[in-house]
Parts: structure tokens; sequence; C-alpha cells
């Protein structure tokens, strides 16, 4: 923020008043003479003058926390990443300020209820899901922990798809989410950027006879920054999410203006416009599409070209480049972002004149890359073909880097060119294609996966030739969740109740819920009571969502049995799915004694052209037609596919669950974050010893957890010698269940439309394995099924897993990477 430097010190702004009559002033000033409306206007307008008094009332803090962060000799990291997936800032800011109490009282006063204005807020849904989740947590904890990061990011215009269920498939509509503007974020032109595509390289020999490369006849874009406040938790401390848009040069419609294709140039603004259209909704697979190049180049030019900005304003004359790896740190969140490693040298080479070694020293101190997944699909490789038309240059040093990194690997390992060709940055075949995980790898002096047992399999699996190469460079972070958004905002009855009992500084140091533990112990009736009635009303504000989005009746006193999440054949909701139709047989055979109802939420969003997780969305609502209108199942058994879930629904929908389904084949899902949520609001936990799985079984002790399936090395081990019949000739009850799936028995009128599911579970190469886990995942369900018979039990796991959950906050996430990779100190503001 501000263009300001050492030597041109400014004012502190002043804070603004947050009194109940200030916050009234404001709100009624902003509705009136800003926005034009009168004290009768929709909650739209409602909401945006309390967001724009807000914003006011941040401003101070935003721009003290930028001038400490700007100061000679503050190391920073920039997160950088093509997702946000920040959801609505309302409602957080409000309680990161601890000013809900008299902002609500001053809508009451001018009859605006707080809740209706928080609803009229669009999500910022500018992510897939976990990945993009992630960044917006983090960007939470080191606010809170006044750890001077700066995120950056694309300000795609239509972000997430949204999900409409049109008879039973899903139907994606845009998301225009900034149609009704956006409050939050401040437009700075004055910080714009330039950045290059298309061209060649141009080799001269300088006056003092060096090689230099340029980079010519470009098709140039803009690169224009919006900035969002990240207010920390309670501390004045406001950190900055920066997100670039697109747009067209002023120039570049000249030339065709000229030779009289006026409309023709207008039009071709679009090209640049699009680069920040639209976000691409595929979850875990690699897009391959040329705007997908395009938008990595322009987030990583953009953003590396504005950290040079600011870092060169701490000079007075020449800026000394040898100090750069020492201010500064870039975290890669996944390979999305990774041109970065051959943009920076291209920056330090090309514009700023160092020789090859100096550049190649700080670019490998000052990148640092995550991984987010081993599923092959999911990994970047770019032809080279695309790279030499839009991105000429970058090809060229990309290169010059393979051959000097293949020249060490030959010394490491002479003669062994099998291990050259299997490391290289570049993969030899018909076609060509840019390896972009090598490329981060070898530009990287960290390397992390995002749960223990994730790590431990890139080092011994994926990237194993490049751990025995640089067994130093590699770490584990295991991923959390931020206790601010995930309990503290979506459950604010937890959260008193708690507070009421140890204070109120878990909601900083989410360790000290382990505190709660003791208050499990069944003597503790009132504690337990209030537990109890807590949950209660989770589920009965779940209930009525459902109702109103599904049109599905849940009875509050049944089991809410919850898998949400991306719709991926890994996380395996066709397991899920398999046992509810189990569930539906048991009911249908009378084989109900001791029956523990359950009302059974599936949701998420399936990449619009992966068309099996499509057929699964159809299946859930075929089933749930089937079962909800069978007079004789009843309130035994409920199933609603939940549409268009985002971040405001998971608000609502994990404090209100039962049971989290973590049901991934062992070895696929590298973290996952829903789990970590679900703990925190007291789910208990089914899942595979995948993931974070493993680590959440370890907090609450196996006994506070279900754990079932094969593992990964059982996995990995049986998929030579997989064969789905035997597991179907041994098991009635999935003979039982197949039966009705082949038979049509939910797809009465319209046959045929499950076969492909029914081929990819029948499938000797299925590589989820589905049917391998059938029975183990049908028995640890019927274990659920009698612990809950047990309420007491119940309740004692339930508070147990809360008060384990200490270590998934990313307060604890975000230290690790200070500690191991980042080394910042805290700057307040
Ligand atoms: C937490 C979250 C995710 C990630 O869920 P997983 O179960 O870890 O895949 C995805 N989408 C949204 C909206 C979330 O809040």
């Amino acid at each position: 923020m501000g263009n300001d430097s050492n030597h041109k010190r400014r004012e502190p702004l002043a804070r603004l008043e947050t009194t109940e009559e200030a916050l009234s002033d404001s709100f009624k000033h902003y509705l009136t003479y800003n926005l034009g409306r009168s004290s009768g206007t929709t909650p739209v307008y409602a909401y945006n003058a309390m967001s724009l008094t807000l914003r006011d009332r941040i401003m101070a803090d935003w721009r003290n926390t930028s001038l400490a962060q700007k100061q000679v000799g503050v190391r920073r990291t920039y997160y950088l990443s093509l997702e946000f997936l920040i959801g609505r800032a309302l409602g957080n800011h409000l309680l990161n300020m601890g000013i809900s109490k008299q902002t609500d009282a001053a809508l009451q006063t001018m009859c605006f209820e707080l809740e209706d204005i928080q609803e009229a807020e669009a999500d910022a849904g500018l992510g897939n899901g976990g990945l993009g989740r992630l960044a917006a947590c983090f960007l939470d904890s080191c606010a809170t922990l006044e750890l001077p990061v700066t995120g950056y990011g694309i300000r795609y215009q239509y972000g997430m798809f949204r999900q409409e269920i049109i008879n039973g498939f899903q139907d994606e509509e845009p998301d225009h989410w900034l149609r009704d503007g956006n409050p939050w974020e401040i437009e700075r032109p004055e910080y714009s950027q330039r950045i290059k595509f298309g061209g060649y390289t141009e080799y001269r020999h300088d006056d003092s006879g060096k090689l230099v490369a340029k980079w010519v006849d470009t098709r140039d874009v803009i690169a224009i920054p919006y900035d969002m406040p990240v207010t920390g938790y309670r501390n004045n401390t406001v950190n900055t999410l920066r997100l670039w848009h697109s747009t067209a040069t002023d120039e570049f419609n000249l030339d065709e203006f000229n030779a009289g294709s006026y409309s023709d140039s207008v039009a071709a603004k679009n090209s640049a416009e699009n680069i920040s259209m639209v976000l691409y909704p595929n979850d875990a697979t690699e897009n391959g599409k040329e705007l997908r190049l395009k938008q990595q180049y322009f987030l990583a030019s953009a953003s590396i070209q504005d950290v040079i900005r600011q870092w060169e304003k701490r000079f007075d004359g020449e800026p000394d480049y040898s100090q750069f790896a020492h201010d500064n740190v870039f975290q890669m969140n996944d390979t999305h972002p990774t041109i970065c490693v051959a943009e920076l040298m291209r920056i330090l080479l090309d514009e700023k004149g160092l020789e090859w070694k100096d550049a190649w020293s700080i670019v490998t101190k000052s990148l640092a890359y995550t991984n987010h997944t081993l599923l092959p699909e999911a990994l970047e490789k770019w032809p080279v073909s695309l790279f030499e038309c839009l991105l000429p240059r970058l090809l060229d040093i990309i290169y010059e880097i393979n051959s000097r990194f293949l020249r060490a690997v030959s010394q490491r390992w002479p003669g062994n060119t099998e291990r050259q060709s299997r490391m290289s940055i570049i993969e030899e075949g018909p076609v060509k294609h840019v390896r972009m995980a090598h490329l981060a790898i070898v530009g990287s002096f960290s390397i992390n996966g995002v749960a223990a047992l994730h790590s431990e399999l890139l080092k011994k699996g994926l990237f194993r030739d490049f751990y025995e190469l640089w067994p130093e460079k590699f770490n584990n972070k295991t991923n959390g969740v931020t206790p601010r958004r995930w309990v503290a905002q979506s459950n604010p009855l937890m959260t008193e109740l708690i507070s009421s009992q140890i204070g109120e500084d878990w909601i900083r140091d989410l360790s000290q819920l382990e505190q709660v533990k003791p208050l499990a112990q069944l003597e503790n009736t009132e504690f337990r009571q209030n537990w109890k009635a807590v949950k209660q009303a989770n589920k009965a504000r779940l209930a009525e969502l459902v109702k109103e989005r599904c049109d599905v009746e849940f009875n509050t006193d049944a089991m809410f049995d919850v898998q949400v999440k991306r719709i991926h054949e890994y996380k395996r909701q066709l397991l899920n799915v398999l046992h509810v139709i189990h569930l539906y047989n048991q009911v249908k055979n009378g084989d109900i004694k001791d029956w523990s109802p359950r009302c059974v939420l599936i949701g998420g969003k399936a990449a619009p052209g992966y068309l099996l997780a499509k057929d699964i969305i159809k299946l859930i609502n075929c089933v749930a037609e089937v079962i909800n209108n069978d007079s004789e199942v009843g309130d035994k058994l409920k199933l609603a596919f939940f549409p268009n879930y985002n971040v405001s629904s998971m608000e609502i929908i994990a404090p209100g669950a039962d049971l989290s389904e973590q049901i991934s084949t062992a070895g696929k899902e590298a973290s996952g974050t829903g789990n970590m949520k679900f703990m925190m609001n007291g789910a208990l936990t089914i899942g595979t010893y995948d993931g974070a799985n493993i680590e959440i079984l370890e907090a609450v002790g196996e006994e506070n957890f279900f754990l079932f399936g094969l593992r990964e090395n059982e996995v990995e081990a049986m998929r030579s010698h997989y064969r789905p019949e035997e597991f179907i000739e041994h098991d009635q009850d999935l003979q039982a269940v197949l039966n009705l799936l082949r038979c049509g028995h939910f797809n009465s009128n319209e046959p045929g439309i499950f076969n492909n599911i029914i081929n990819s579970l029948m499938n000797p190469h299925d590589p989820w394995m589905t049917l391998a886990d059938f029975r183990s995942y049908v028995d640890e369900q019927a274990k659920v099924s009698e612990t809950w018979q047990d309420q007491e039990k119940w309740v004692t796991m339930s508070i147990l897993n809360s008060a384990s959950s200490g270590f998934f906050s990313t307060d604890r996430t975000m230290h690790e990477y200070n500690q191991d990779i980042w080394h910042l100190e805290p700057v307040s503001g």
C-alpha cells in the first residue's frame, strides 16, 4: 500500500471510532451520500454501506502495517497462488476487529439485521477446493501471527461456477461475483505492471563485449493490482492480498487503428482482458490450455516485478542484489506459479544485468515450493511448442537451467543417462514437454508436502531421484485450517461454551483446547449437556438449510453423516453411496434391530469436463429420490445432495455434522482440510489411513476414530492382482448393492445411465479400488451405528475430538513454515 519509501515518512493515519454511534453515522453516510439509497433499501446496499464503514476502520491499521513491512531490514514472504478461496469477508472482519456487538446494535436501530446483510455478500470463490481454501487460511493465520506475508493471486471476474442441480444433473452457471461491486478491494492502477507475451529473443554484445538477450516484438498486457485487507485477530495488524486484473495496453490499439481496423483492434482488447476472466474449474487435474499458461505467467511476472519494484525503493541509489534473497522469499502454492523460477532469472539477467551464477544463487535462495498431490493427472506439463510461441525467452532460460542441472546430475551419477532423462526438466518424446514440478524442485531451496504420509511418499516415490540428490531440501508441513473462520465465526455457540470454561485465548492458541479434555468426563453433566445442546442447535440450523436447498427433511435426532468436498473418484463418494444403498437394503429386508437413523448429506462440485464425476452426482440424486420417497424407509434413512457447496455453506455444514466422511483411497488424499474443520466442530471421523487423517487419529486416539480400509502399502501391493469379482463373490451385501444398481432400481426411467460407474467399479484396473474397501467400510459403519446407540459415549468422543484438534490450526502450520522456511520476524502495525 501507498508509494511510501523510507525517506518519505508519512503521517500515521488516525484510527476511526468503532462505537455504535460512529458506526451508525458512517453507515448512514455511505448509504445516502455514497450509494444514494434510503433506509428502506435492500440488503445488498446495506451490506455495501456497512462494508465501507468497516473498511474505513481497517484503513489506519492497514497503512501502518504496510509501512512497517517496508522498512529496511524487514524480510518478507510472498504467497503465490492461482487460487484464494476466501468466501465472505464481512463477518470475518467483524470477528477480527471484535466489534460484532455494536455493529449489530447499530444496524438494529436502523431496522436492518446483521445476518441478512451478511447473506447479501457474494462468496469470493476464487478457488476450486482445498488448495485455494488453504491459501486463505494461511493468510488469516499470518495476519494473526503478525508475519509480514503478502498474498498474490488473480482477480478472476468469474470465480468457481455456481452449481445447480437440474433433473439430478449438475448444471454450471457463471459466478459473476463482482456484479454488485466489491467494497473490500482497492484498485491501485499506479502500481500496474507490463507483462510480455510472444515475440522472440534478440542477442547482441554490449559495450563490454558481453552477450545480452532482449525479448522483443512482444504483445504486452497490463496487470492492475486490486488490494484486499487481511485482518489479524484483534491485533491491529492488516496484511494484504493483492489480486491482478488484466487489461490491454493503451498503445496496443493504435497500429491497427491506423491500418483502418478500429473495430478489430478494440475487439482484440478481449484477448488481454481474457487472462483474468475466469478460474479454471479443475481440481487436481492439469488443464493443458494455453490461456491457463498465460494466467500462470501473468501472475508470476506481475508479482515478481511488483516485489522488485517495492524492494528497490529501500535503496537510495543502486540496489544491492546480493541482499535480495536475504529480504524476500516466495512460497509457490503447487506448481501453478512455477514459471517464477524462469521469470525471476529473466529479470535478474536481462533487466538487472546480473551474471548467471549470481542470478541463479538468488533464485535458489528465495523460492520455495509446496507440492499438493501425487496424482499423475495433476502433474503439470506444458508442450515446449506452446512455450516457444508464448514465452520464447523463458524457454531459452529453462533450457539453460536444465543443461546446467543435468551436468550436475551426471557428475553425481556419471554415465547414468536413464536417470538424467528421468530427472530432466524437459520430457523427451514425440511431443516435448516442460515438467513444471522438476523446474520447481530445481529452482527451490525448500520442497514440502502437506501431511506426514504425503511428504514421505514424495521422497519415496514421485521425487525420489531428487530426494537422493538434495535430501536437505525436503520437509513436511501438515496443513491446517484457521480456527477464527472455522470455529469462532461459524460456531458461535460452541465458541461461547468453550470460552465460558477456559477463557478466550484458545482462539489465538488452539493447543489450549487440551484444557477441554477433562470436561468430557461423565461427572461434568452440565458441560456435556450444553455440548449436546450446542450440537443439536447447529444440526437444526443445518437441517433448515438442507430443507431450503435440497427440499429434504432431516430429523435432528438422526445421525448427520456428511461428505462434502470436490467430487472425484479418488475421494470415493461412490463408496459412500454403496453404503447408503446397503443401509437401504437392510431397511427393506427388515434388518433394523437397534437401528441408528441417519441423514446422509453429500455435496461438492464436479469439474465440468469430468464426466464420471458428473455421473456420480446424478447417481446420488437418483438414489436419494428412491430412498426419500419410500414410506417404509421414513426417518430411518435420508439422503440429500447439497447443491453449490462452497465456503459459506461449509460454515453451516461443519458445525452441524455428527460424522465426517474422509474415505479416500489410501495414498491419494495429500492431506485434506475438510477433515480438520469437522474435527474442530466435534464431528467423529470415519476415515482411511490417508493424508492428515493419520495425524487426526494420532491426536485423538484410535478409540475415538473410526478407521477402515487398506493402507497405502497394501493398496499398492494389491494393485497388480486386484480382482473386483473376488470381493463380490465373498460378500452378499456387496452383491445385493450391485444387483440393485445393475437392475436399474434407481434409474428405471433412464436405463443404462450408470453403466460407466458400474464398469469403473468392476474394472480390475480401477485405480481407486473401491470394492476392495467395501467390506471393511460397511463393518466400520456398523460400529459407528452401534456407538450412536450409546449417546453418552458419542458425546464424550465428540468433545475429545474438538479438544484434540489444536494441532490442526494454521497458526501452527504457519509457525512451522516460518521456523523452517521463511525465517521472518513478526512486524506489528
Ligand atoms: C475445506 C474445503 C474444501 C476442502 O475439503 P477436503 O475435504 O479437504 O477436500 C473444499 N471446498 C471448500 C468450500 C472447503 O471449505
